[in-house]
């Protein structure tokens, strides 16, 4: 390993050009590696790494925030969440904001926490905030087919659910980005292979990496993506092979899609995606939240000095946000991007803020 960070460090070193070329890391964790190991620091200054929105708090929508404030507010149920959502704002309020005015609202670390719940406890409704990419979706749909057997009728999940391919389908696309290559996410690639990123290289010849965690890994596929750039020879590489198979991890994805099915869904930042969500197969119906819990007219508003959505797409850096450190901090955010321990704003404002000539 050392000779081959040795070998990528002087291969970067040497792509000391003056043309840009600009990287985008999909994942909230590699953008935390980044700023936390200096990496930025480390390469030449044509050399841009733009953080994308590789983050499922970051990407939830205030549409979806504001519904999901209406069900709490509107029927008795006990809500289980992820700790970062909580801290999601919408339109008038977020969950923390409830739960701090006596809503039932519970922080879990697995989904199984709700569905023991609402096992337990028959006479209440239990509904479980789903959030994530295609790595924490699997266990969502353990839990919903659990709950088919347990016949419960008083668990519901909210899905939020994402899929990562159609939103780098619409970064790729958008004329305002110049992407010249792909730092893939290592967790959600361990589910879904590399094969799904293949349409990326091949139809717009942009490289893609799928990179491990550690300093090394993320250096290395830095230069794995210079390497294809030089010889022209876009294609999908996996860095960390360690985790990610080219097949990826086939029970995982059927135990997501005898659940879920494709559907539309709405990117903070992004807007509406097609076929990027995933919603619970009709034979499921019972436990869908949406469709127990409709509500009318949400009109999402957001702070219009927000950045988030430009952050998201890589358009601006989020010291570029003029809210940056001054109104948003990570003890009051203004924008999700601030929330979540995977954004790239909370990663900036932890390791980065002091340093920001270079940024
Ligand atoms: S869940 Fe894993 S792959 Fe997805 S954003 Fe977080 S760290 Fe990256
Ligand atoms: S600094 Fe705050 S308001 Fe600005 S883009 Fe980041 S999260 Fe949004």
């Amino acid at each position: 390993m050392i000779d081959t960070l040795q070998q990528a460090k002087s291969f970067i070193q040497k792509y000391n050009t003056h043309q840009p070329v600009n990287i985008m890391e999909v994942c909230g964790t590699h953008t935390m590696a980044i700023s936390r190991h200096g990496l930025r620091q480390l390469l030449p200054p044509n050399i841009n790494l733009i953080s994308g929105p590789g983050c499922p708090v970051c990407v939830t929508s205030a549409y979806d925030i504001d519904w999901i404030l209406e069900i709490i507010k509107n029927h008795e149920l006990k809500l289980f969440s992820f700790g970062d959502m909580i801290r999601v704002p919408g339109t008038e309020s977020s969950l923390l904001e409830q739960k701090s005015q006596g809503k039932d609202i519970t922080i879990c670390y697995s989904p199984t926490d709700a569905l023991n719940y609402a096992v337990k406890n028959p006479h209440k409704k239990v509904l479980f905030v789903a959030i994530g990419f295609e790595t924490t979706t699997p266990l969502s749909s353990v839990v919903i087919k659990r709950a088919a057997e347990y016949d419960l009728n008083n668990f519901f999940i909210f899905s939020t659910h994402k899929l990562v391919p159609p939103a780098l389908k619409l970064l790729v696309e958008d004329k305002q980005l110049n992407i010249n290559g792909f730092l893939c996410p290592g967790h959600v690639s361990a589910i879904i292979g590399s094969e799904p990123y293949n349409f990326i290289p091949e139809n717009y010849g942009i490289p893609c990496v799928i990179s491990g965690f550690e300093p090394a890994d993320i250096m290395i596929s830095i230069a794995m993506i210079l390497r294809q750039l030089k010889f022209n020879q876009p294609e999908t590489q996996i860095q960390y092979k360690s985790v990610v198979k080219p097949e990826g991890n086939l029970v995982a994805v059927k135990n997501i899609y005898d659940v879920f099915l494709k559907a539309d869904s709405r990117w903070r930042g992004l807007g509406p995606i097609a076929g990027s969500g995933l919603e619970l197969k009709p034979d499921y119906n019972r436990f869908d939240a949406k469709l127990n819990f409709p509500v009318k007219d949400i009109m999402p508003k957001q702070n219009p000095a927000c950045d988030c959505g430009n952050v998201l797409k890589g358009l601006k850096k989020p010291p570029e946000c003029k809210l940056f450190a001054k109104l948003c901090t990570p003890q009051n955010p203004v924008g999700p991007c601030m929330v979540s321990s995977e954004g790239s704003c909370a990663a900036y404002y932890r390791y980065e803020r002091f340093n920001l000539e270079r940024t």
